[in-house]
């Protein structure tokens, strides 16, 4: 990680800055570089260090601590969410509330707040990619909700050094250091007060112990890729979209998982429409069942049924099958199935159908 910058250079600000002149620059800078508005490549990266900036400072006792011990004197005492969070009500008052939103769109998402894909060093972890798995539903399969199972990345521990991380035959030695603490305490007196500050241990990076000579498989990370069978559950009713699975996602060493994503889309049914839980279909019946009346076969969703058509329906009359649809995302009941009645007219006859209707026509006319 490069040497971070002065607070006050990246604010553009001087040391004898009032709170409001802090507050006015970031605010500027802030419409300025805000990703969402900026697309520049190093916007994000730009807006998180102007970000931590006014977050430090900002808030009058972190100021301080900074203004006496620099970037040390803050980090020893504070973790990034620490500052972030500190400075909330800093960061609502420019961006108008919202501190969570904004800050999901620079860090990550979810769960509050999650230092997602950057490297802020020090408490901040890194994090796998999400996964996206995609697959697509008959009308009928989203009726009865589906059990998939799919294959997942997964680490196991390296076959070589056994999760060591060590090439074999060799062991790791304790950093001498931090004597195998991980941390470097270091403290500094002002006045009657002083400032213990506890960091990570740059020579084991945290880790107390030191790989002299790294397993040459995976590099001394300990750990190799696999797969793992993952099945979940569509329940029935479900519509296109997409659904996160936490924490199911890629996984890295020493870092949190990401999420699975699966995109759920229903294919078109060659019968049947959709909306949401109710269905529509087309019953093609001809004009003298129409006119006669018929109990004709209605397709659903688990199978033909019959149907009554009475004597005298019109084109387009509408049927509805109670709680023959899709079950409700609600959980509450079924939807309906909508029968239309398509009244076909015939586009050929035969001589005898031809003189029947004649005189089916001269009928009519006698009794009008
Ligand atoms: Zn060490
Ligand atoms: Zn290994």
């Amino acid at each position: 990680m490069s040497a971070k910058r002065d607070y006050y250079e990246v604010l553009g600000v001087s040391k004898n800055s009032t709170p409001d002149e802090i507050k006015f620059q970031y605010r500027k800078m802030a419409l300025k570089f805000h990703p969402d508005k900026n697309k520049s490549p190093d916007a994000t990266e730009h807006f998180k260090e102007i970000s931590e900036a006014y977050a430090v400072l900002s808030d009058s006792e972190k100021r301080k601590l900074y203004d006496a011990y620099g970037h040390s004197g803050v980090d020893g005492k504070y973790s990034t969410e620490d500052i972030f969070q500190g400075s909330k009500d800093n960061f609502e008052d420019i961006f108008g509330g919202g501190f969570d939103s904004v800050f999901e769109s620079i860090f990550g998402r979810g769960g509050g707040f999650r230092f997602g894909g950057f490297d802020f060093g020090g408490s901040g972890r890194a994090r796998g990619s999400d996964i996206m798995y995609e697959t697509a539903l008959t009308l009928e399969e989203a009726l009865k909700g589906k059990q998939e199972e799919i294959e997942l990345p997964r680490l196991i521990n390296c076959e070589n050094c056994n999760g060591s991380g060590c090439t074999p035959g060799t062991s790791m030695r304790t950093c001498s250091v931090c004597n195998g603490q991980g941390q470097v305490r270091t403290s500094r007196s002002s006045g009657f007060s002083t400032f213990v500050t506890v960091q990570p241990c740059n020579t084991c990076r945290g880790q107390g112990k030191i790989i002299e000579r790294p397993c040459s498989k995976c590099k001394g990370v300990g750990k190799q890729k696999a797969t793992r069978k993952f099945s979940f559950e569509i329940p029935p009713g479900v519509e296109d979209g997409e659904y996160r699975i936490q924490d199911e996602g890629e996984l890295i060493p020493n870092g949190m998982s990401g999420d699975l994503i699966v995109r759920i889309r229903v294919k078109p049914h060659d019968k049947f429409k959709r909306d949401g839980a109710d269905i529509f279909y087309d019953a093609h019946i001809s004009m003298t069942d129409a006119t006669l009346g018929r109990t004709i076969m209605a397709e659903t969703l688990e199978g033909a049924e019959k149907l009554d058509v009475e004597s005298g329906s019109q084109p387009n009359t509408i049927i509805k099958l109670k709680g023959k649809g899709l079950p409700r995302q609600s959980g509450r009941g079924r939807g309906d199935e909508y029968v239309r009645l398509v009244v076909d007219i015939p586009t050929k006859l035969d001589k005898h159908q031809r003189k029947l209707l004649e005189e089916l026509k001269d009928s009519f006319n006698r009794n009008q």
